[in-house]
């Protein structure tokens, strides 16, 4: 009988359940036997169970600091050697813990699960997993006990998927398995519109969807792993976010968003950011891809990618990585520049993003407008904007932090709950369609699990660009600016606020062509009022965007971009990016041969 007529027979036989413990729910021996009992009570009530076990505590970080003590640099596969250490411990005492609760479990490393990863330590991907040995050893009555974040490469050398990966193993298995629930324990009791470890005043969500936990999660939100969630809509598998303490439901992680018409869900804070400008890029076509394929290299994740409209052929590029990142990012740009004979650099490294996301932000000047008014109220300045079709994105010196993040999430109600009329409307809305588990796998024969899959790449010629030069960066402005184009009716599509040398930044809005010479009047008169530089625009641009799911964690889907605008000898005007959108704005009449350009880049991975 072929693997697939058996796992469907299986399937039918009895509701599966993957519960995943992360660390902090199993930091203890005492908290290891209340996980176990968990296991055991959804074994009695008729589930077969899997458990994806982290490594208790904070041991993962011991380990991290241990290799530091002995090497600056250690070889990734001896660190992935060491790091899955960690959650073999775990498993292990849990399967005891079963046991001596008088059950029947078994721990199973990635390799023994047969969990086939490609070979970049520390980063893996995973390839394919098998379902025989588990399947054998429920079907025996059996608690199976994986041990998360690890897998194994073509040679037996074994791989762990980047931190806090035992989401993605989690979500994975319940995948391939067609599991009915995919259980998250972790420390806190679900997915809230904020970071509560944060802001106090942050309220749980009945369900939050997929693209805004993605944007949420690599936003900081700190519940799960992002690629994790990229998985999860890809195989379509809801996820239960709940606390390990208590028994209460928690969130769940499905298609559609809390409450169908609300602009913003969430707001979350990435507080280790730092930002890097680039002066005086010349702006040819080819000079994004030479700098951020160098970056890319080094699997640095870029994010907020600002470039200022050239002024004398030349451009500003400014955008964020990690703080951690700084350093190695550094490296690269300083490569580009001698290659490009570019300016210099400035970094930052005192600042942090603020972010609202919302699947009904679909017009970003209501939206905008109020988050910038809640800044100016507080006296904070806006250093950079980006905006993707679900999120604003602000970065704020590091200090006002928390101030920025309070009034943003107080400016869209955040804390309100919604009704039960708007829950039963987002439900009944949209419900969840599962995908068969064995469709899963066949899908998987064909693909590598975790490999990039594109929705769509489209060209959007009905829109203009108008940029506000030389804006005082100083609180206020922003808000006053949008307040003053909302009132005037203006729908606003793409945001982008450069990095401005000498306290002077670039605002530029996309905004459909008839509204242009409305939105170049409101701005030349915004101008004068508030000593701005003027104003340019080019009616006719032309926005691509090439959607689909992985983006962030594949970076180089933003460098296949360049890179076919570059051979083309298309210059890129604007840049956007986020989870599951790559936009840049080109000239207009280019536009069709970027889109050519674009869907043959793209033709391997459009599925
Ligand atoms: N133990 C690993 C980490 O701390 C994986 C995980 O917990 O998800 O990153
Ligand atoms: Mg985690």
């Amino acid at each position: 009988m072929s693997p697939l007529g058996s796992k469907s027979e299986s399937k039918n036989s009895a509701p599966l359940v993957v519960q995943k413990f992360g660390g902090t729910s199993v930091a203890t021996p005492q908290m290891i036997l209340a996980a176990a009992r968990k296991a055991i009570r959804a074994q009695q009530e008729g589930n077969g169970v899997v458990m994806v076990v982290s490594a208790m505590g904070h041991q993962t970080d011991h380990l991290v600091e241990l290799a530091d003590e002995i090497n600056e640099n250690p070889p990734a596969r001896e660190m992935d050697m060491l790091l899955s250490t960690g959650e073999q411990v775990s498993v292990a005492l849990m399967a005891m813990a079963i046991d001596s609760l008088g059950y029947k479990a078994m721990s199973l490393t990635g390799g023994q699960i047969g969990i086939r990863t490609d070979s970049s330590h520390t980063k893996a991907r995973i390839i394919s997993i098998s379902t025989d040995r588990v399947q054998k050893l429920l079907e025996e009555g059996h608690i199976v006990i994986a041990a998360g974040f690890q897998g194994i490469d073509e040679n037996f050398d074994i791989t762990t998927l980047g931190r806090g990966g035992s989401d993605t193993t989690a979500v994975a298995l319940a995948a391939v398995l067609g599991a009915d629930a995919c259980e998250i324990y972790t420390d806190v009791d679900g997915v809230y519109t904020t970071d509560p470890r944060v802001l106090p005043e942050a309220r749980r969500m009945n369900h939050v969807s997929y693209d805004e936990m993605l944007e949420l999660a690599s936003l900081g939100a700190g519940v799960m792993h992002s690629r994790s969630i990229e998985f999860a809509k890809k195989f379509n598998v809801p996820i239960h976010v709940r606390s390990s303490m208590t028994d209460i439901p928690g969130s769940m992680i499905v298609a559609q968003p809390e409450v169908l018409d609300k602009p913003v869900s969430g707001c979350a804070v990435t507080r280790d950011e730092a930002r890097i400008t680039i002066f005086d890029v010349p702006d040819v076509p080819g000079t994004s891809y030479e700098i951020f394929s160098r970056i890319a290299r080094r699997k640095v994740t870029v994010d907020m990618i600002v470039q200022n409209v050239g002024e004398n052929d030349k451009a500003n590029i400014s955008f964020t990585v990690p703080r951690s990142e700084l350093k190695m990012t550094l490296a690269a740009v300083n490569e580009a520049i001698a290659t490009l004979g570019a300016g210099s650099v400035s970094e930052d490294d005192r600042v942090a993003k603020i972010s609202a996301v919302g699947l009904g932000m679909a017009d970003q000047s209501g939206v905008a407008n109020r988050m910038f008014r809640a800044l100016a109220d507080e006296s904070i300045n806006i250093q950079m904007i980006t905006t993707s079709e679900i999120k604003i994105s602000v970065l704020v010196q590091r200090d006002q932090m928390l101030a920025a993040l309070r009034s943003v999430h107080r400016a869209f109600e955040l804390h309100i709950p919604p009704s039960e009329t708007q829950l039963a409307a987002s439900i009944i809305g949209a419900p969840v369609e599962r995908v068969d588990a064995v469709d899963v796998v066949e899908r998987l024969q064909g693909m590598g699990m975790e490999d990039l899959t594109i929705h769509s790449v489209t060209l959007d010629k009905s829109q203009s660009r108008v940029t506000l030069l030389k804006v005082k960066n100083s609180p206020g402005i922003a808000a006053e600016i949008f307040e003053t184009v909302a009132k005037a009716g203006i729908f606003v599509d793409m945001i982008v606020q450069s990095y401005g040398e000498n306290e002077q930044a670039d605002l530029t809005l996309t905004v459909p062509r008839d509204s242009l010479d409305r939105a170049t009047t409101v701005l030349t008169a915004l101008s004068d009022e508030l000593g701005c530089g003027g104003v340019t625009s080019s009616p006719s641009i032309a926005k691509l965007s090439v959607s689909g799911i992985g983006l962030r964690s594949h970076t180089d889907v933003a460098i296949r971009t360049f890179r076919g605008l570059a051979d083309a000898g298309i210059n890129v005007q604007m840049i956007n990016t986020s989870e599951v959108r790559v936009n840049v704005v080109v000239d207009g009449e280019h536009g069709d041969q970027a889109l050519a350009v674009l869907q043959e880049a793209f033709a391997d991975a459009i599925g």
